[in-house]
């Protein structure tokens, strides 16, 4: 399974789209690793989390052939994540030589927004409401959506994808996982685990996690047997507020194996 994370920042980008900080300055002048846009990973180029604003960036930047992407899933619809009007351009007229529908799935939020701006293109698009804790098949995945800890206004999901063998699981954006996802993953195995580090050494492990519950989450993981012999553990969603350069993340992850995500990264498994 090929896994690529394609945007590795909180919102607001890195450096912020707007932003005059000396944290931002740092990384404008750095470049490289530490420039990071807007949340998005595709797995095996047909499955695809998330829906940012920097889409058509990463298209560019990563050569992405995204009339292979089949299936798309949502975690929630902050707009670092969701760009819905986009998918517009996925309709004749705009886009030709692939197969309709798109399959996008998602809870509450997300199907009623994407529904909102996409009236028009019936056949074009399927929507599937998912429920928590219960498993779907989504193309040759099986994919079960989790609870987050986000935000209170919207169900906010988590991924377990089961995919050729290999399962990943996606825990970003949440805070401490509600105790119902910790007891749905009691027994799972997991060769990938990709998690919220929006926060960095900065306090706070509500709504967005930070390093120290990050490397709780690798404890936990470790305790219960749950990462396969090759697992891997990969930190992403960083702010800019948090002022840690790429290499400064790296040292600090470093003793504990974790991997440090960065824009267009793949990852095997
Ligand atoms: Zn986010
Ligand atoms: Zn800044
Ligand atoms: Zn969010």
């Amino acid at each position: 399974m090929k896994i690529q994370i394609l945007g590795t920042a909180a919102a607001e980008g890195f450096p912020g789209i707007f932003c005059n900080c000396k944290h931002c300055k740092k990384a404008r002048e750095l470049g490289g690793k530490n420039i990071r846009t807007r949340s998005s990973t595709i797995i095996d180029d047909t499955l695809k989390i998330d829906f940012p604003p920097d889409t058509y960036h990463h298209v560019l930047t990563h050569n992405l052939d995204l009339s292979k992407v089949e299936h798309l899933l949502f975690t929630h619809t902050h707009m670092d994540h969701f760009n819905p009007k986009d998918l517009g351009m996925r309709t004749p007229g705009f886009a030709h030589d692939f197969p309709y529908p798109l399959h996008i799935y998602g809870h509450d939020a997300a199907i009623y927004k994407c529904k909102e701006v996409l009236w028009h293109t019936e056949g074009y698009f399927s929507f599937t409401l998912m429920q928590p804790f219960t498993t779907y098949q989504v193309g040759t995945a099986k994919v079960t959506p989790l609870l987050a800890d986000h935000n209170p206004l919207e169900t906010c999901l988590l991924f377990y994808i089961e995919k050729d063998g290999k399962r990943v699981f996606h825990g970003h954006d949440t805070g401490w996982f509600p105790e119902s996802t910790w007891e749905w993953l009691r027994d799972k195995k997991i060769d990938v685990a990709i998690l919220d580090c929006t926060n960095g050494l900065l306090p706070g492990r509500r709504n967005h996690l930070n390093i120290e519950a990050v490397l709780d989450i690798q404890k936990v993981f470790l305790e219960r047997n749950m990462l396969t012999e090759n697992g891997q553990v990969i930190a992403t969603h960083f702010s800019h507020n948090i002022g840690l350069m790429h290499k400064d993340l790296e040292e600090i992850f470093a003793p504990s194996g974790i991997k440090v995500a960065y824009d267009g990264i793949v990852l095997e498994t």
